[in-house]
């Protein structure tokens, strides 16, 4: 499931391929993602030029002509590509090429979901803020709100595993599991932790592991586990430098230790017993 650095990996190419370029036309074939795209979203983008790909959480925020923003999630399986001569399908099966941009320079960006868990959803600027997907988002890992005081608040009588609510989007958003179970190894936190029973120093480092880990899974253009390719269609390298993540019985790369698994709200975790208190 794609994340924040798989998100803004993705961001970071189409802003360098396709910012600048108009929107000619767009051919829907497959309208039933997680909600169905609307009927008239290809004659309403028509025309359109993209003037911006921002990002919020784990949304594409694509800004066009006309203050229309196009609200996108991956979902479990999604990616968009920009796709002109030359570019390889790999692993993209075409069954599952649901929406097609075409681009004025004669490149495409397609929206590829095998598992149809993705959102495309049209939005006017003006109500971008309030819409039901960014409302109610804690601040991004990157903004100065999130520090070692405010996370050390946040944890504050919270019963909840710290892992947990480190995924919860209304504290930072953004993070998700594979880089939840990353952080909190550099941190040396158990993610079965109650949240409540953090201390300072340990909330301090997990604030400042946060954006540090994101950061260089951005520059490794991601993680990928089965789907995942970023605008290109190369798959990240991060999981090359994953320490724990998807690691269970796999020496500890500190310690040597085996790497345990755990179930923590519903998701798998993992964990050195001997490095994370
Ligand atoms: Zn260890």
């Amino acid at each position: 499931m794609p994340e924040l650095p798989e998100v803004e990996s993705l961001r970071r190419i189409l802003a360098g391929s396709a910012v600048g370029r108009t929107i000619v036309a767009a051919t829907v074939r497959e309208p039933r993602l997680r909600r169905a795209l609307p009927g008239d979203l290809a004659a309403t983008i028509a025309g359109r030029a993209i003037l911006e790909i921002g990002r919020r959480a784990k949304y594409l925020l694509i800004e066009l002509g006309g203050d229309l923003v196009l609200i996108v999630h991956l979902g479990m399986s999604g990616s968009l590509t920009y796709r002109r001569d030359g570019f390889d399908p790999g692993p993209f099966d075409p069954r599952h090429d649901h929406v097609e941009f075409m681009l004025d320079d004669g490149a495409r960006l397609v929206y590829n979901d095998p598992r149809r868990f993705g959102l495309i959803k049209p939005i006017g600027r003006a109500a971008l803020a309030d819409s039901p997907e960014l409302r109610g988002l804690g601040p991004e890992p990157f903004a100065p709100e999130f520090d070692a005081e405010y996370l050390w608040r946040a944890t504050r009588g919270r019963r909840t595993a710290i892992k947990t609510l480190l995924m919860d989007q209304r504290i930072v958003a953004g993070v998700g599991n594979i880089y939840a179970s990353e952080i909190l190894f550099r941190a040396g936190v158990r993610p079965t932790r109650r949240a409540g029973r953090v201390s300072r120093a340990e909330a301090a480092r997990i604030a400042a592991l946060t954006p540090a880990v994101l950061a260089e899974a951005i520059g490794d253009g991601g993680t990928t586990f089965r789907s995942y390719r970023d605008s290109r269609g190369q798959p990240g390298r991060f999981a090359e430098r994953l320490r724990v993540y998807d690691r269970e019985g796999r020496p500890c790369p500190v310690c040597a230790t085996a790497i345990r698994a755990a179930t923590v709200g519903q998701r798998s975790s993992f964990y050195c017993p001997r490095c994370q208190k």
